[in-house]
């Protein structure tokens, strides 16, 4: 009689590639699936009896950014909770590593934390970083991009400046280490400093060295308002140039202006798919986005780093002038947001403001909302995070339904409790199947599981995981499809989802009745080729 050491029994099995369901026992041995079929004359040492239940592969995202806090709190609870098995991080330009001497102080003034949790950044180099994240006890998977911005600023600083032919080759040579240590790609954060700094020509030099080693080319764009397109043809053609496989992070139009052009870009997507290029996105089902506070600025004020942008920031005419700018092109590179639109999500020293709008913390303050942003900064050594109300439903149902868009969270590992962060980080993934799946009836629920799995597995290249397969990692979420939702609000998101009942990662039960069990089976992956 064959013996398991987990058996998953008459469970409605969703497999990740977007078929139909079926009926199956999963028999699985070590950390892999052994079987899936009738496992009724076997024995296991555990059994999961999933009668009436959905099981399919354990969720992937795609787009996290818990580099440093799933250090703080390894176990992951926010996204382990929802079903998610592995993150991949590094995303938006920003990893942990490459530290050299200049960039290490940005990255510890802006990792205050993390200092005081590890005492000293146990890393410089990002083959280093990997070593202290596989060494690091986890619940959940962790994959990562290196961070272009990291890059840049390790060998050009935080400065407006272009690099040598000298320079450039040190970027790629730090590029190339991380592919090399098993990083799966890299990122840019075109929004942020320094990596808005690199013109088009640059990211393709660094995105080559990635299609060297398969990895992928992913991006948060230079503009997601008005001039989304633009930024979608530059993201296709850094793709084209260098060979990197193309993926568009967090797709979105974001500002009233630029509302409806989600289906143009993903037009413009299928139109370069069509002749045979790898590109596809991800999206999470949400109407807000989340970013620092800075990012609000215009690019002028946070030229230099954090410590630069402050120094400004206590000149009144800088104030000033950042005035007559948001009044001529709107707040946030033409987006014209609203001051009400912004909410502060996270501050180290104004709990009082979490969850309230600028608009209205402006008015408490009896100062201008632009002089209110900058007193908080100030305040929190510029390390303020907030909620931005700036897409519709629209754009959002074109991105969550489209066959080429996976879901990404754009969260991270969260202290239980902390702040007011934007209820993606509790949310995300139960979310997809309540509302785009049950309430919306915009997706199938094989073709939303498939665009939480298979479809980020395949992006990737993690070829074991991503389905329900004898031979693959026995990631596994179970959960009930009638009661699965998210509960997390904006105004309560420290609220774990209901219906998942399971969770998996490599053989072992970190979710078991609906709790976690503490138990830290998660591994650090890396790139292979094959
Ligand atoms: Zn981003």
């Amino acid at each position: 009689m064959p013996h398991y050491d987990l058996v998953i029994r008459n469970g409605i099995v969703v497999d990740g590639s977007g078929a139909p369901p079926f009926r199956a026992d999963i028999g699985v041995v070590g950390d892999t699936i052994a079987r899936v079929g009738d496992l009724s004359g076997s024995t296991a040492e555990k059994v999961i009896d999933a009668s009436g239940l959905v099981v399919a592969p354990g969720f992937i995202d795609i787009h996290n950014h818990s580099d440093t806090s799933v250090f703080l709190v390894p176990t992951a609870d926010n996204y382990v909770m929802q079903g998610v098995t592995t993150i991949v991080v590094g995303n938006c330009g920003d990893s942990p590593a490459p530290l050299t001497e200049r960039n290490i102080d940005a990255f510890k003034d802006s990792e205050k934390r993390l200092v005081e949790a590890l005492g000293e950044i146990p890393w410089r180099t990002f083959s280093e970083y990997l070593n202290a994240l596989d060494k690091l006890e986890k619940s959940i998977n962790v994959a990562t991009l290196v961070g272009h911005g990291t890059v840049r600023s390790a060998v050009l600083g935080f400065e407006n400046v272009k690099p040598s032919a000298r320079e450039l080759n040190e970027m790629k040579t730090l590029v190339e280490e991380a592919m090399k240590a098993g990083a799966f790609g890299l990122s840019t954060g075109l929004i942020y400093v320094p990596s808005m700094f690199a013109d088009t020509r640059e990211i393709i030099e660094l995105a080559k060295v990635v299609a060297r080693y398969g990895g992928v080319y992913a991006t948060h764009m230079r503009n997601e308002g008005v001039k989304l397109l633009d930024s979608v043809i530059e993201a296709i053609t850094i793709g084209v140039e260098s060979g990197a496989a193309v993926e568009i992070s967090h797709l979105k139009a974001s500002g009233i202006p630029a509302w409806g052009n989600v289906s143009r870009a993903l037009a413009i997507i299928e139109d370069y798919v069509a002749r045979g290029y790898d590109v596809s996105a991800d999206a999470y089902p949400y109407t807000a986005s989340s970013t620092s506070l800075s990012a609000l600025l215009p690019s002028w004020v946070r030229e230099g780093g954090v410590r630069k942008m402050l120094e400004r920031l206590r000149d009144p005419s800088v104030i000033d002038r950042i005035e007559r700018e948001f009044e001529e092109h709107g707040v946030m590179e033409e987006r014209y947001l609203l001051w009400s639109q912004v909410v502060i999500a996270y501050s180290e020293t104004h709990k009082e403001f979490e969850g309230m709008s600028i608009a209205d913390i402006a008015e408490k303050l009896g100062l201008s909302p632009v002089k209110a942003v900058a007193r908080i900064l100030e305040d929190d050594g510029g390390r303020t995070t907030v909620v931005i109300h700036s897409m519709t439903e629209e754009d959002v149902i074109e991105a969550i339904s489209h066959p080429l868009v996976a879901i990404g969270s754009d969260g991270s590992v969260k202290r239980f409790g902390e702040g007011k962060p934007h209820p993606r980080n509790y949310g995300t993934f139960p979310r997809v199947i309540a509302r785009y799946v049950k309430e919306l009836k915009v997706l199938s629920l094989p073709e939303a599981v498939r665009k939480m799995t298979s479809l980020p597995a395949r992006k990737l290249g993690l070829w074991d995981r991503g389905l329900i397969r004898p031979g693959f990692k026995a990631d596994i979420v179970v959960f009930n499809y009638y009661t699965i939702a998210d509960t997390a609000t904006y105004t309560n998101p420290h609220q774990f989802p209901k219906g998942i009942r399971y969770v998996i990662v490599n053989g072992s039960v970190v979710v078991d009745s609906g709790m976690h069990t503490g138990l830290k089976p998660g591994k650090l992956l890396r790139k292979v080729m094959y």
